[in-house]
């Protein structure tokens, strides 16, 4: 590698770790020397012109230093020792060990999911936005995400994830939308211009420039996404005049806990939608031809708010003596009091008895419009558009 090419490469490192930590090409430039031993980048220019060179050993550890980004904040504050500190699991992640315990990160649409037996935690693309921490055991159980300094350890793996997420994700934006100019003006990532104040479409409301750079493009107060931030408030009468600023993010207040622990496991939240679900899952199991199919399909369900349930059948399609004996016994595993009643209404096609005949759905089609071919007018199709 000549000179030229050397330092041409560490400048475009350079300028790679500042768009993705969003800070200034002279910092990162002095990181990257920091990296190399110099105490900024003067100095390693300096060293060169008097014949100091990288050898490629450096050069790796430059580039794993670009790839592995440091909160801004941090580095901003100069902590070399933090700059030094590398996330050495996070090298290894995807799997990992906390303690006795095996973990599994994975980044799903931008948000970092951390995982294991029993708990997990979600890291959200957006960095207003606080983790949340779900268990799927008895609360009586021994679950290791309620310890808290497990817990701590647990978030802060996924919490570093996020960062080298949110970083990639930057990287690949213009860079005058993760740094504002000297007027606080950015870019928005996604091509819908330039502005120093920015508008939510999903709460109006008025966000700063520097505001939305510093989270990414999700907005400060209700974690909108970027497709919900405009530069004009289109759909105001006063073109948002009449807005609000977002307040900063207050969720990481001091007082408040910076994640929040749900639990996670399934609940049973019986609407009358999913019993009539279950009832006529029962109905198609009781029925034995085509006809009592339909009547199944097409079945009244209703329930009241006494624990009971109407099951109003056809009786044109269903037998009025036959009990359909497996909804029944689902209305009685639900606690529920079955009345069955038979109706008589229009039914969608002619001749039901050919569906106690056929069997099966195509067989009987191909009967009904013989029939209806033979007996009566033609099939009535609605043309697609
Ligand atoms: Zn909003």
């Amino acid at each position: 590698m000549t000179e030229t090419n050397e330092f041409r490469r560490l400048k475009a490192l350079a300028k790679r770790y500042a768009r993705a930590n969003r800070i200034a090409q002279h910092q990162a430039l002095d990181l990257i020397a920091g990296e190399l031993g110099f105490r900024n980048w003067v100095k390693l220019i300096s060293a060169s012109k008097k014949g100091w060179q990288t050898d490629t050993e450096q050069m790796a550890r430059v580039e794993a230093f670009v790839m592995s980004p440091l909160p801004a904040a941090t580095i901003l504050k100069g902590d070399s020792e933090a700059m030094n500190r590398r996330f050495a699991y996070l090298e290894q992640a995807e799997h990992g060990m906390i303690g006795d315990h095996t973990y599994r990160l994975q980044e799903i649409l931008g948000d970092v999911i951390i995982a294991g037996e029993g708990w997990s935690i979600r890291v959200s693309e957006n960095p207003g936005a606080i983790p949340i921490v779900e268990t799927y055991t008895d609360p009586e159980a021994d679950c290791p995400v309620l310890d808290p300094e497990f817990r701590q350890k647990a978030l802060k793996v996924a919490r570093d994830w996020a960062v080298r997420v949110r970083a990639e994700i930057s990287t690949d934006w213009p860079r005058r939308s993760t740094k504002p100019d000297l007027n606080g003006v950015v870019r928005h990532p996604l091509g819908r211009g330039k502005s120093a104040v920015w508008f939510c479409l999903h709460c109006d409301g008025k966000i700063t420039g520097a505001q939305i750079a510093e989270n990414l493009w999700h907005c400060p107060g209700c974690g909108a996404s970027p497709l919900d931030i405009f530069d004009t408030a289109f759909w105001s009468d006063d073109r948002g005049e009449s807005f609000l600023p977002v307040k900063a993010n207050e969720a990481v207040g001091q007082d408040q806990p910076d994640f929040q622990i749900v639990d996670g496991r399934p609940k049973l939240d019986l609407t009358e939608e999913k019993i009539i679900l279950l009832i006529r899952t029962a109905l198609l199991d009781d029925a034995s031809n085509i006809s009592e199919k339909l009547g199944a399909l097409l079945a009244e369900i209703s329930t009241d708010d006494e624990n009971g349930v109407w099951i109003e059948l056809e009786v044109d399609l269903w037998p009025e003596k036959k009990d359909p004996v497996q909804a029944l016994a689902v209305s009685q595993l639900l606690g529920l009091e079955a009345e069955i009643i038979s109706s008589s209404s229009t039914i969608p096609f002619a001749w039901p008895g050919l569906g106690e005949i056929a069997t099966s759905t195509s067989e009987y089609t191909q009967m009904m419009l013989d029939a209806y071919a033979q007996y009566g007018g033609l099939p009535n199709r609605k043309a697609k558009e």
